[in-house]
């Protein structure tokens, strides 16, 4: 399935596909903006072969090493229920063995081998994956012959230099880890599920040890909520013993019901915009690499069912996506059934089930379009000396 995802300024459209970004500048096609318009413009796309994802080789796997997770961030997708005065309630805890480990590498070839795939693609995801750190290693060395990628998403915690080298020398090439913004923020929301302590230093200084024991590509996600955007800023001080020319930065809006009750007007998203835009202009003269507005498409939940991609639990159970991991009501069977026939309904895209259980992801989705529209254009912006960049 092509898809292609349309973003707006005033002096471009970008046409976001799975193969390209192509910018269609608003002096020369005023009129872009109509459906009609886009509507050919898309025509045109997939004239030029631009709509459709480019050929894989690979297959991609997501991999849950651990649904238990040490922190108890009250916006988690996978919390179920308030726990009162503690940490929220997660989804039931199963954690990867060394012999689920081996099963789920088993069905990974078998799918390669099915799907035609000569390589794959390893995520290894939680919870907090780390918390089962030997099976980590498990997956990695077992898939060595066939690894093209392999990352991990982690909350930066238990990411010890010696942990990091270890994953590094397996195959790991690249590390995921999410901040809340400035460390004020940070410390109230993303702390540890027993005894609720803050984490911002100690991830801080992993990050600094891991960047001078491996070569691990580093990306921090900075989630971006009404709470954290005007504190942004200081991030990059706080940040600053890191070698931000060896970092890509995400800043990323999430959902956020304060949000929505607090500036649901037009002038508060370009306010944020504003912050945001200015944001990421500090953090490029600090030598950050901001990530690059992506189209959407997803190898691991995009083609159903399990055609190039799979999410896996900790126990070898099957799933559609990210987000519906770990909740039995839409497991779709295991590595040693394979997919369940008739389970077409519980295939939810990682993408599907966000619209459906986010009421307010129209805000944090208007914010998040027109910030990447705009940083599109700033890092397209010709240099001054008129060359393309
Ligand atoms: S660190 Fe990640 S998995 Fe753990 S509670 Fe927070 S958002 Fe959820």
């Amino acid at each position: 399935m092509s898809t292609v995802r349309f973003l707006k300024t005033d002096a471009s459209i970008w046409c976001l596909t799975p193969k390209a970004t192509v910018r269609v500048p608003r002096t020369l096609d005023d009129s872009a903006e109509s459906s009609h318009a886009l509507t050919g413009l898309t025509r045109r796309l997939e004239e030029r072969g631009l709509m459709n994802p480019p050929l894989e080789t690979s297959f991609s796997a997501t991999i849950l090493t651990s649904s238990d997770c040490n922190f108890g961030c009250y916006y988690c997708f996978q919390n179920v229920a308030d726990g009162g005065d503690g940490p929220p309630d997660r989804i039931a805890r199963t954690q990867l063995t060394d012999e689920s480990a081996l099963k789920i590498t088993a069905y990974i070839r078998r799918r390669m081998r099915s799907q035609q795939r000569s390589t794959a693609k390893i995520l290894l995801f939680g919870g907090e994956p780390l918390m089962s750190f030997g099976p980590c290693l498990t997956v990695l060395e077992d898939l060595s012959d066939v690894l093209s990628h392999a990352s991990i998403i982690t909350n930066g915690y238990l990411l010890t230099e010696s942990r990091a080298t270890r994953l590094w020398k397996s195959g790991l090439k690249s590390v995921q880890v999410t901040f809340d913004g400035a460390r004020e923020h940070h410390d109230t929301m993303r702390t540890t599920r027993a005894g609720g302590r803050p984490t911002f230093d100690r991830i801080i200084q992993n990050l600094r040890r891991v960047q001078e024991a491996t070569s691990l590509q580093i990306s921090i996600r900075l989630n971006v909520t009404s709470e954290t955007v005007e504190g942004l800023p200081r991030f990059l001080e706080q940040a600053a013993e890191l070698d931000a020319s060896q970092i890509t930065l995400d800043l990323a809006v999430i959902r956020d019901y304060r949000w929505n009750l607090s500036s649901s007007s037009g002038a508060s998203v370009k306010r944020t915009v504003d912050t945001l835009l200015a944001m990421a202009r500090e953090s490029i003269a600090a030598g950050f690499t901001m990530a690059r507005p992506r189209n959407g498409g997803c190898s691991f939940c995009g083609p159903p069912p399990g055609e190039g991609g799979a999410v896996i639990g900790p126990d070898g159970t099957l799933y559609s996506s990210w987000e519906t991991a770990g909740r039995p009501e839409y497991a779709m069977g295991t590595v040693e059934t394979g997919y369940l026939s008739g389970g077409g309904e519980k295939w939810q895209s990682c993408q599907g089930f966000s619209s459906d259980h986010s009421p307010d992801l129209d805000h944090a989705g208007l914010v998040q379009d027109s910030f990447d529209a705009n940083l599109l254009d700033m890092i397209h912006a010709p240099r001054a000396d008129g060359t393309a960049p």
